[in-house]
């Protein structure tokens, strides 16, 4: 087992820390954390928070609906979190919001390759933005619609990178063969039965022709890829083409 120095540990910033870890207490994610692959902390912001209503937001300045969690309190959750003796230094702080940077199949391996983040889940309309620059929080978001609060968002986050840290998913299954690792969609999949309402598995997975399956596999990702996700595509055809003198 790896020691508690070294064990890839998100630390979760959140107003409701009992959302924690959720469904990441069980199946894969879950026996991991069990048997300590990985570890979670959940930390209440309202613990920071000085008044003794224990007040975490107040009104926008300027005016409009809704509420902003205030940057002093936020602020102080943040410092309080990497005060703790045994946390990591200069791990990367972020902000699920859905103002940020899309994530990304390549970020999640970065954030799997280190020792884990800080992450920070707004609620209400969102965090002061001198907190946001004041910390450095770099922003991430999920997808382009709003969710009401960054718990979800995190746990997607987090389920992404422990799948990737090793030991856990074991040897059967690998990220290496998946979805964007290639900057490509996967192949469509089979099991049995051999037919299924009138259609057969493809012959070819069946022949035994390993180098075969393997170019069919190749060719239905890139078909796929075109089809659902023409901006991969374009990314992918992009990388594969020569670099020209003319492209600077
Ligand atoms: N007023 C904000 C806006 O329009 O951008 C939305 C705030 S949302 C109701 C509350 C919190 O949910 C955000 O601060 C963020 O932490 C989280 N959140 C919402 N949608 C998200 C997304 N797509 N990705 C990541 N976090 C999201």
């Amino acid at each position: 087992m790896t020691s508690n120095e070294t064990i890839w540990r998100a630390t979760v910033l959140t107003l409701f820390p009992e959302m924690f870890p959720g469904p990441l207490g069980v199946s894969l994610a879950g026996k991991a954390l069990a048997s300590g692959l990985w570890a979670l902390e959940a930390r209440d912001i309202r613990d920071s928070a000085t008044d003794r209503h224990r007040s975490v937001d107040d009104t926008p300045a300027g005016g409009g609906p809704g509420m902003v969690l205030r940057a002093d309190v936020l602020a102080a959750a943040i410092d309080a979190a990497d005060a703790v003796p045994d946390c990591v230094k200069d791990r990367p702080r972020l902000l699920m919001s859905p103002r940020g940077r899309p994530l990304t199949q390549s970020r999640v391996m970065e954030l799997a390759a280190g020792l884990g983040p800080l992450i920070v889940c707004g609620r209400f309309e969102g965090v002061d933005q001198r907190v946001i620059a004041g910390r450095a929080l770099e922003e991430v978001s999920i997808g382009d619609y709003v969710l009401s609060g960054g718990e979800i968002a995190a746990l997607a986050l987090i389920d992404a990178c422990v799948r990737l840290l090793p030991g856990v998913m074991g040897k059967l299954a690998s990220g290496a063969d998946e979805s964007f690792s290639d900057g490509l969609l996967e192949y469509p999949q089979y099991t049995r039965p051999q037919e299924f309402e009138g259609q057969p598995i493809p012959e070819i997975l069946l022949s035994g022709d390993h180098a075969k399956v393997a170019a069919w596999r190749q060719a239905e990702a890139e078909a796929l890829t075109r089809a659902k996700r023409p901006d991969l595509w374009a990314i992918k055809v992009n990388q594969k083409r020569p670099k020209s003198t003319t492209d600077g």
